[in-house]
């Protein structure tokens, strides 16, 4: 079997296309331009890239974007007064803080500070924790892109088996809470999971979002089954710098029915989904029925 490519990049510029049309009318209707601010601590090189990126692309679809690059060493009570300043700030309907902060800085505590109204990666608890019990959340945005492109695959997801290879509170976690929301049967699978192979070989569905490049080979793949590659990995092949995924490519695209290729599967679809949450979050500080 030859996988079908899910194309991430041509589904982002479907997504973004639509956000466009519901920022015009937000402006032509009701007189208001989303605004998303993103907060940069530092000079991380990869960070720094999408920052750009998602400053670029705030822009293309009509909203406002706002820019705090903050130096590496700033204080956690500067970082803290920036954020309550974008709290009351009634332009502002997105914030984002850029992650890995530098040491010094609680990352939780930096987050949780962010009205979860704002909170347009869905990392404040009380996002995790509406999204955990199924209510109306902000929704991550990693995730939530894999979970817009397995729906436009399958359709309906409803008693696949899914197994998500990584528990982080950013991309594994939700990913699976996503997943039992459309009535998926879940394993979350990690480090310390016994026999990985054979876990991964049940799933009709795999996400893996591990950070280790190529980790997942072709025959841990059940013939027919879809794979969702959420790593970003950079690495070295012939003297050139690549960007590979979690799975290894060519063996999964072998044995799967469908397969999320990097560059140009998830990523693209993260940047997309910031966008329509930063469209939801102004829809809903507003009073005005929201995007579906
Ligand atoms: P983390 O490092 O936070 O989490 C990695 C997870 O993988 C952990 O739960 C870890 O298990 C698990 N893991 C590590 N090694 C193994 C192994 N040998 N076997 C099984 N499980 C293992 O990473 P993130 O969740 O932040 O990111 C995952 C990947 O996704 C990275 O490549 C990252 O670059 C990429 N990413 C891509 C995004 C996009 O927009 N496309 C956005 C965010 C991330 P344990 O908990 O036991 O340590």
């Amino acid at each position: 079997m030859t996988a079908e490519i899910i194309d991430g990049k041509a589904f982002a510029a479907k997504v973004r296309e639509k956000v466009a049309g519901h920022v015009d009318r937000l402006k032509d209707e009701h007189g208001i331009t989303p605004g998303l601010a993103v907060v940069l601590v530092g000079e991380d090189p990869a960070s720094q890239v999408y920052v750009r990126s998602k400053g670029k692309q705030t822009v293309e679809v009509g909203m406002n974007s706002y820019e705090h690059k903050l130096e590496a060493d700033t204080s956690e009570e500067d970082l803290l007064a920036l954020i309550d300043q974008l709290n009351n700030d009634k332009d502002v309907h997105g914030i984002l803080v850029q992650l890995p902060l530098p040491d010094h800085l609680d990352s939780d505590l930096v987050i949780n500070s962010i009205d979860p109204a704002k909170d347009v990666d869905g990392f404040h608890i009380s996002n995790v924790g509406l999204l955990g019990t199924g209510q109306k959340s902000m929704v991550p945005c990693t995730p939530l892109g894999c979970l817009m492109m397995l729906r436009e695959h399958h359709g309906s997801l409803s008693g696949m088996d899914a197994v998500v290879v990584g528990r982080s509170n950013i991309v594994g976690k939700p990913m699976a809470q996503l997943l039992l929301g459309d009535s998926c049967t879940v394993t979350i699978a990690h480090s310390r999971t016994k026999d990985l192979p054979e876990v991964v070989r049940r799933a009709d569905i795999v996400v893996a979002a591990v950070g280790r490049p190529e980790m997942v080979p072709g025959d841990w793949i059940k013939e027919g089954a879809t794979v969702i590659d959420v790593g970003i990995n950079r690495v070295e092949r012939d003297g050139k710098n690549k960007l590979v995924g979690d799975a290894d490519y060519e063996s999964c695209a072998a044995r799967a029915g469908a397969i999320t290729p990097v560059p140009g599967g998830v990523g693209p679809m993260t940047i997309a989904c910031l966008l329509a949450n930063t469209v939801t979050a102004c829809c809903r500080a507003n009073g005005l029925s929201e995007p579906e």
